[in-house]
């Protein structure tokens, strides 16, 4: 049953040849046997789940079902969900109660799907390795020894070891592609605006955008379908039309003119990773496309312009966490002075520390037009690349990370080594462009992922060339040997 795609087990509740609440039984128990190995959730909630399945078995017999009504999914812990624990990974929020849902979480209720738990992440989604959780690491289902990338770790490692048929993760850096690609699955950042944030807790605002993650494109434009949308109670939410997002998955590639940039296939990138994209790159030729090397020059400043922007806005959303109205409290505080200090000083950890220093000095009057002004001014420059880019090409392609999964502990000590495992997806956020990462391969036996970058709103026809890629290889039904 966990080998099967979201179309077959929707097919399965529809025709009735299982439940709902079979299904969800199923995955409760496969969570409950293999997340020991791999701590990817923070949270499991069977009886909600049970009552939810109950639920969409009703609306099945009615007839009233939507495609993925009974189909469980899991939540990455980020997004707001009523009653239910709602941590973002940090020691601050381990008592905090969500009183709504996020936009996302309703969207998905309403549609039918089963949440079977909230999944584990680095601290507010601060990291690329998810050994910044107050939970404890993620292990690779791939090679436990091995970080499953960071911040949407939990959700990515839950899906490759089919503990859930999907996910949500969010993508502020490379959050969502990252981790799939060195989970071995497939996960879609969105333009920014199509997936509300409302409920979905800040890091840098105008960089964090929720997405799907699922083991293929097909999979992956049936939860956008769910997710993406206007919301009014996001004020960055993009208001157009509601569209069909399998609707191109079947198209031919002929024709399709991709962009290969330079700065993504120079230094840095690993050999054995390289290699796996070469071949990838040739099946898409084969496929029908044609391939044109483009230019990126600002590509090497999209690292440094992002550790200026993420971390200012970072410090100013998570002032709000001050002791007071919710979160983590000091014992006995002298005076609320102290109280502030001693109730951040304790809840956040070392890396969400470190994030709300270089902010905060980065914003701070004098340093200003310095730091802040000047890195809004190359995000334009970045985005300006994109732009001429995309008057030449359909869609770019290039690695997702520059390294296949590396050891747990290897990068803890050396962050700016840790920040470079998102030089190659960073660049989409700072544009606010959608992209995506499927599997392509393995370096012993790990797997390496291939990025796909899209024009604004283009999510349709980056998941067509997914698919058409899915539909010659055979990478994204890999399953990892010891959770088959
Ligand atoms: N790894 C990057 C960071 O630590 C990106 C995180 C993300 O996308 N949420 O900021």
């Amino acid at each position: 049953m966990h080998n099967k795609t979201l179309t077959e087990l929707s097919h399965a509740l529809h025709l009735r040849e299982c439940s709902s609440v079979e299904l969800t039984r199923y995955f409760l128990e496969r969570i409950e046997r293999y997340d020991a190995h791999l701590n990817s959730f923070i949270s499991v909630t069977p009886e909600m789940a049970l009552a939810k399945a109950t639920a969409a078995d009703e609306r099945l017999a009615k007839n009233e079902a939507e495609p993925l009504t009974g189909i469980p999914i899991v939540y990455k812990d980020i997004f707001c969900t009523k009653g239910i624990k709602t941590s973002c990974g940090s020691k601050m929020l381990d008592n905090f109660i969500a009183p709504y849902d996020a936009t996302v979480v309703e969207k998905c209720q309403a549609a039918g799907m089963v949440m079977l738990g909230k999944t584990n992440m680095d601290e507010f989604a601060m990291g690329s390795s998810n050994e910044n959780s107050f939970y404890g690491a993620v292990k690779n289902p791939w090679d436990t020894k091995a970080v499953p990338g960071g911040s949407s770790g939990g959700s990515t490692a839950a899906v490759a070891a089919r503990l859930t048929p999907v996910a949500t993760g969010t993508d502020t850096g490379g959050s969502i592609r990252q981790p799939a690609a060195l989970c071995g699955v497939t996960g879609l950042k969105p333009t920014y605006g199509q997936v509300s944030r409302y409920g979905m807790i800040a890091f840098a605002s105008s960089l964090d955008q929720g997405g799907p993650i699922g083991h293929s494109a097909e999979e992956v434009a049936l939860l956008l379908n769910v997710m993406a949308g206007f919301d009014e109670r996001d004020s960055t939410s993009l208001d157009h039309p509601q569209e069909d997002y399998t609707t191109y998955l079947n198209e031919s590639l002929k024709g399709l003119k991709i962009g290969l940039p330079k700065e993504y296939f120079g230094e840095g990138l690993d050999v054995g990773v390289a290699k796996v994209l070469d071949a990838a790159i040739k099946e898409l030729e084969q496929a029908g496309a044609t391939l044109h090397e483009i230019h990126l020059p600002q590509t090497h400043l999209a690292v440094p312009v992002y550790y200026i922007i993420a971390p200012a806005e970072c410090s100013s959303n998570l002032s709000r966490y001050d002791g007071v109205r919710f979160g983590h409290r000091c014992e006995n505080p002298t005076d609320l002075m102290d109280l502030y200090k001693r109730s951040r000083g304790e809840g956040f950890g070392g890396e969400v520390k470190r994030r709300i220093m270089i902010g905060t000095y980065a914003l701070s009057a004098g340093y200003y037009d310095a730091y802040y002004l000047k890195a809004g001014q190359i995000r334009r420059l970045i985005s300006n690349d994109f732009s001429q880019a995309f008057k030449q090409v359909d869609v770019i392609v290039g690695p997702t990370s520059p390294t296949p999964p590396f050891n747990l502990g290897e990068k803890v000590n050396d962050p700016v080594t840790m920040y470079l495992s998102d030089i190659y997806t960073i660049p989409a956020n700072l544009a606010g462009l959608p992209a995506l990462s499927i599997p392509a391969g393995f370096v012993n036996q790990r797997p390496v992922g291939l990025q796909l970058i899209g024009n604004y709103l283009s999510e349709a026809r980056l998941l067509n060339v997914a698919h058409q890629y899915q539909q010659r290889t055979d990478w994204h039904k890999s399953v990892p040997p010891n959770f088959a």
